[in-house]
């Protein structure tokens, strides 16, 4: 079936639901498109504890607070899979597996995801100790021993940025030396809480089935295994934006993020990025609310001007 709306937008995060409670607030008929459930990944977060007015609240229940607000101004949202987005003159097509929606305006809120180490207990800990976010989940692990897993800029920067809350921070890496820029590794290696160990693989996170207690490590050169007693495990190897779904070409950055301007503009007038998978320096929920409605407001300037050029031009 075919739809029209004002404004569509891609992804059912903080960033995706903030754009929507601002758009259908400003009587623009929007939906809003979310594969699994509105959330993004923050209900995959136990706890969030950074989120102003909220001194600690569960991921799930921030999640649903912000869908409900939303849905009080009048977004819809759908559980729909969107396969492609593209420009048809000044109208957007949003396809999804069973729908094809047009709309004047386009937000991108896709986010993106943390690579996964795939191993045993992973996912089982993801937000009991397993976490992609040192700046969102470090201070839940005070005075706790924290182990690392990467040979990157993220692990090793995050690694340091991690002992400002860790009594230690084993830094895990499956090579005999980092990939991480010089300087990053300098900090790293002049800091007494961080030990690395090398030539080595995470093979299994254990815990006690409410937080995580340890992680097995295999030595790969020598095949010698051991548990080491850890509070939490932070992964970091690599995250892939999820910005794949145009058929125009979108400016990104070399790792993939789509490049916008201060107003979230893409490069294709009309269509807006916001949240993780725009090039940004953070990736927090504080920030893709802030892009959501910076991106809302642009949209709805964006629409009005359409609507005077389209007078103008009968006229
Ligand atoms: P990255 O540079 O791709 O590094 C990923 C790391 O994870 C590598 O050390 C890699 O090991 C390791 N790894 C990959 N798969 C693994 C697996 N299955 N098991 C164990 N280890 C695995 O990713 P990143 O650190 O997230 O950085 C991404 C990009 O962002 C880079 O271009 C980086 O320069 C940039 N960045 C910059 C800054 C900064 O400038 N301050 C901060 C963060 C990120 P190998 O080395 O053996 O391949």
């Amino acid at each position: 079936m075919e739809f029209i709306y004002d404004v569509v937008i891609v992804g059912g995060g903080p960033g995706g639901l903030c754009a929507g409670l601002y758009s259908a607030r400003a009587n623009l008929k929007t939906v809003l498109l979310e594969k699994l459930i509105p959330g993004g990944e923050i209900v995959n977060t136990a706890w969030v504890e950074d989120y102003p007015g909220f001194e600690l609240i569960g991921g799930p229940e921030l999640a649903k607070k912000m869908e409900d607000h939303a849905r009080k101004f009048g977004l819809e949202i759908r559980t729909e899979n969107v396969t492609e987005i593209y420009s048809e003159g000044n109208e957007k097509v949003v396809k999804t597996e069973e729908n094809t929606y047009r709309a004047k305006a386009v937000i991108i809120a896709t986010g993106g995801t943390p690579t996964k180490l795939g191993i045993p207990g992973e996912l089982e800990y993801a937000g009991k100790g397993v976490s992609y976010c040192a700046l969102c989940d470090g201070a839940f692990f005070k005075g706790e021993v924290i182990a690392v897993i990467g040979g990157g800029d993220s692990a090793v920067e995050e690694g340091t940025f991690l002992t400002k809350f860790g009594s230690k921070v084993y830094l895990i890496h499956r090579r005999d030396s980092f990939r991480a820029q010089k300087i990053i590794q300098q900090r790293a290696f002049a800091n007494d809480k961080i030990e690395v160990i090398w030539n080595t693989a995470a093979e299994e996170i254990m815990g006690n089935g409410n937080k995580v207690s340890g992680v097995k490590l295999k030595n790969v050169q020598t095949g010698e295994t051991k548990t080491l007693p850890v509070g939490a495990v932070f992964i970091f190897i690599g995250f892939v934006p999820n910005s794949n779904l145009f058929r125009e070409p979108v400016n990104k950055d070399k790792l993939g993020y789509i490049l916008t301007n201060d107003r979230m503009e893409t490069n294709l007038p009309g269509i807006y990025a916001i949240g993780d998978v725009r090039a940004q320096l953070c990736k927090q929920v504080t920030n893709a609310v802030g892009d959501g409605t910076t991106a809302a407001v642009a949209a709805g300037k964006y629409i009005e001007n359409l609507k005077d050029e389209l007078t103008a031009a009968k006229v």
